[in-house]
């Protein structure tokens, strides 16, 4: 963040020209200083420019392009009669629309606006009510905007405004399609918002393809968000993470705990154990149904319950503050999902703990998450389940176990297969014999790992 970004963080709201209805609604939510986000991007959206956003969650990006729209929306009174959607705000999941939608509410509380927050995977019908109800705003996911559009019931000839919220995930979960065919369906005379917490090519197409003149901001490059969190790294065999897990919870004083683990079943089975433990704990994932996920992240969120355990696209738009927790009980797929995962302890501000488990299996992801961080993370060895580097490298020859292929599906795990050439069964790579398990480069002497 510049010298500039810095200084803007420290002015007030007031400064930003919103309006009176809207500033009062923000001394309600406690909001004092704008965000970095919020200070570079309200300017612009006012002024009616596209933008693009690099940021994550966390940084405030919600308040970033709401609180404009909502400004605009109220300032500038269609000339046609009736309620038409004027904003169109586009989220990759449930949870983060509805979030969104939840901010809208509190930021609109003074204002003579409506919104509607739609998304798949539930009943339409209330939905479709209260669009016909007539609202302002909507926030959707694509599948379920696409469907409704299909079946004529909701119009998009008058947006005036789209948002793309993470739109980086949008596209890592498949619906670019979806979002080009409906990007057709709003006027080519639009404000355009993009947010995105990476910049792949994909999403620099995306910009050239539905920004205009975009101005560009950007805040909390990854690293800097990372550095303030307290990062260790725990190396243990996978048959140990569930007492390893028991271990770090029950012996180190937390407020509240994400546990992130790959996959929905491992999700059910940790929460399972934990509770069985004496820990409560519940899972959050997409087979859940609609209100148990709901009703999960309320208690999680007025504090009735400490420990969520989440997959990675359940636990977006989860908005909690003062997390002091994230452990990694498995080791995310790209070292991306990594700094998102251990951003959601550590915000605004706030120092939190974020804890990864390492086995037998994880020798490379291990190693493009520290290749990506340009350093390591502190191996703490002092617990029960600690195993050095040549006790996980036998662990990964001798493993009974397939080990999964990391994008596996763990419900079509693949039988033992010995074959050293399969993805499944796959001894650490000779040619890496330089560096220890967890991606350290051995010292000549010792072969013991830098710290
Ligand atoms: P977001 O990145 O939009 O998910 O926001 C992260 C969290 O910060 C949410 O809990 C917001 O309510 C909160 N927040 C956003 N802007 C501010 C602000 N200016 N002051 C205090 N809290 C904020």
């Amino acid at each position: 963040m510049g010298a500039e970004a810095n200084e803007k963080s420290m002015i007030v709201f007031e400064q930003l020209e919103l309006i009176p209805p809207i500033l009062r609604a923000l001394r309600e939510e406690g909001y004092v200083n704008p965000t970095p986000i919020q200070a570079q991007a309200i300017p612009f959206v006012l002024d009616g420019r596209d933008l693009f956003g690099a940021a994550q969650t966390g940084t405030g990006k919600t308040a970033a392009f709401s609180l404009p729209i909502l400004q605009i929306l109220s300032e500038e009174q269609p000339e046609y009669n009736g309620r038409e959607i004027r904003a169109l705000i586009l989220a990759p999941t449930r949870e983060l629309a509805i979030q969104i939608g939840e901010n809208i509410k509190a930021y609109s509380r003074y204002l003579n606006l409506r919104f509607a927050v739609i998304f798949g995977g539930v009943p339409q019908r209330p939905q479709v009510d209260a669009i016909r109800r007539g609202v302002d705003i909507l926030v959707a996911t694509p599948g379920r905007l696409q469907d409704l559009h299909q079946q004529g019931l909701v119009r998009l000839e008058y947006t005036e405004i789209v948002v793309l919220d993470e739109a980086d995930r949008m596209l890592d979960m498949g619906f670019i399609n979806d979002i080009k065919r409906i990007m057709a369906l709003v006027p080519v005379q639009r404000q355009t918002l993009l947010f995105s917490a990476t910049l792949p090519p994909e999403i620099k197409d995306l910009m050239g393809k539905f920004l205009k003149k975009p101005a560009h901001v950007e805040v909390s490059p990854v690293s800097t968000t990372v550095d303030k969190i307290a990062q260790s790294l725990y190396m243990v065999s996978r048959a140990e993470k569930r007492n390893l897990l028991y271990h770090v919870l029950s012996s180190d004083p937390f407020e509240q705990a994400i546990v992130f683990t790959r996959t929905k079943h491992g999700a059910d089975k940790v929460a399972r154990e934990l509770s069985k433990r004496g820990i409560r704990a519940e899972a959050l994932h997409g087979n859940k149904s609609q209100n148990n996920r709901q009703r999960t992240m309320g208690d999680f969120k007025a504090k009735r319950l400490k420990v969520l355990i989440a997959t990675d696209i359940a636990s977006r738009g989860i908005d909690v503050d003062d997390l002091s927790h994230v452990i990694n009980y498995d080791l995310p797929d790209t070292p991306e999902t990594y700094v998102h995962r251990i951003g959601r302890t550590g915000r605004a501000g706030a120092s939190g703990k974020a804890i990864s488990f390492s086995c037998e299996e994880d020798f490379d992801t291990l190693r493009d998450i520290q290749k990506h961080l340009k350093k390591n993370i502190p191996l703490f060895t002092d617990h029960p389940f600690h195993l050095d580097e040549k006790e996980l490298i036998i662990k990964a020859q001798t493993s009974e176990k397939p080990i999964v292929n990391k994008r596996g599906d763990s419900s079509q795990r693949p039988k033992p297969n010995h074959d050293r050439n399969s993805q499944f069964t796959r001894p650490p790579k000779p040619k890496k014999k330089g560096r220890t398990p967890d991606g350290r480069f051995k010292t000549k002497k010792a072969g013991k790992p830098r710290t």
